[in-house]
């Protein structure tokens, strides 16, 4: 897609520093780090948020959440644990509209969130 950022990061147009791919998902680090481990996960083709992918692609949805597991183990944040986060919506935060989810640790992480 056209005017997306993460559609330019997934085709190497804009800089990114990935640390995990796949055939359907790139992970990279995020720009403005929340905590020691930030990393966002997000499906190379082009969908506005996690809940399009489900309803269009669950197969999909799947591949993303497994694959922010596996960022988690390489991040080396698996025992101490981590948050998993989609911010669905302008209403939630969700800035970016190419889905994604954030993989948050490396600290603790109070809960609830804001
Ligand atoms: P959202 O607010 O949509 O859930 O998350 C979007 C995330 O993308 C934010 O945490 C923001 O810091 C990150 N971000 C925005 N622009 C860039 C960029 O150009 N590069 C990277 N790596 N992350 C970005
Ligand atoms: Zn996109």
């Amino acid at each position: 897609m056209t005017d997306c950022l993460f559609c330019s990061i997934v085709a190497g147009d804009i800089p990114a520093t990935i640390v995990y791919e796949t055939p359907d998902v790139v992970a990279f680090r995020d720009i403005q780090p929340q905590a020691p481990t930030h990393v966002l996960v997000i499906p190379r083709e082009h969908y506005v948020n996690m809940a399009e992918i489900a309803e269009v692609n669950p197969t999909l949805v799947a591949w993303v959440m497994r694959s922010a597991i596996a960022v988690a183990e390489i991040e080396g944040i698996t025992e101490s644990g981590y948050r998993l986060v989609a911010n669905t919506g302008a209403g939630a935060g969700q800035s970016v509209f190419h889905a994604h989810v954030h993989v948050l640790g490396g600290r603790s992480l109070n809960w609830p969130p804001g």
